[in-house]
């Protein structure tokens, strides 16, 4: 919620928009007992993470989207706010008016700051690659497991266009039994193989997190074939025991982890050599 609020490129109402200038969020919620709640193509609501929180306590759906989701928002006293991109979505924004390219399942590698391309991850100059979507995995003290997962989605994507972010299964999973996994990275190609329960199964087989998200990795390079190169995709997976691993395609996957004993910075592990 708090990286939501802020005014970035990648999160929330400041987010870099879609090619016509709108900027739309995604965002789920899963809990310990599989109830869940989503919402996505959500315009001008500050928190969709609460929304989605509320699809799930307060509906008999799971996913609402669009205006539909924007008048439940509303009903439920969401305030409906003025899109107000951040200073470096305006600016990335009017760039990519200049060329109004638009690559769909290729990333702009040429991209060199960070921030969105026209597809969400880019490589940076340093050679790392950036992401931009929020997913939290939870254990609680009673070793219950929960996640949820935001974001703008893709820069200058077509409009009404969903990520992996806001579907349960893609963008997050939750098993309370096995474990749970969020994704991040080119949402196609986390759909593509249903990402995050894909992640959740393979630990039910018995590998570690870090080992099953290194399995799906792997998978979406198998699919992708050379076009790999071109895309990033990270995975964030925590175990019934409260083991916690990730895996990328390319360098530059960071997750933070939180216990009692304090904050960690991890950097992920990676495929794709650079
Ligand atoms: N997964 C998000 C999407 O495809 C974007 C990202 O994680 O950067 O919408």
């Amino acid at each position: 919620m708090v990286t939501e609020g802020e005014q970035n490129c990648c999160v929330g109402l400041g987010a870099n928009p879609d090619r016509d200038g709108f900027v739309t969020l995604d965002a789920c919620i899963m809990d310990e007992f599989s109830n869940c709640g989503s919402v996505a193509f959500l315009e001008r609501i500050k928190h969709p993470i609460s929304v989605a929180r509320r699809v799930m306590e307060k509906t008999p759906h799971v996913m609402l989207v669009g205006i539909g989701a924007q008048q439940f928002a509303v009903a439920e006293g969401f305030p409906l706010e003025e899109q107000k991109l951040s200073p470096e979505a305006e600016k990335s924004y009017k760039d990519w008016l200049i060329k109004s390219e638009y690559k769909p399942p290729v990333i702009n590698i040429e991209k060199k700051q960070g921030g969105h391309g026209p597809f969400a991850p880019a490589k940076l100059d340093n050679g790392e690659w950036n992401h931009d979507t929020i997913g939290m995995v939870a254990m609680d003290t009673n070793g219950n497991l929960s996640g949820s997962c935001t974001t703008s989605g893709a820069g200058f994507k077509m409009r009404g266009r969903l990520g992996d972010s806001p579907i349960i299964g893609a963008g997050l999973f939750v098993d309370n039994e096995v474990g749970a996994c969020t994704a991040t990275g080119q949402g196609e190609d986390v759909i593509r193989v249903a990402g995050s329960h894909s992640v959740v199964e393979l630990m039910r087989q018995g590998l570690s997190p870090e080992m099953a998200c290194k399995k799906v990795i792997e998978r979406i390079i198998r699919i992708k074939g050379p076009k790999a190169k071109d895309i990033q995709v990270g995975f964030l997976a925590i175990n019934k025991k409260g083991q916690v691993g990730a895996y990328s395609i390319h360098k530059g996957f960071e997750y933070a982890i939180r216990t009692n004993a304090g904050e960690q910075l991890v950097k992920a592990k990676f495929v794709m050599g650079e």
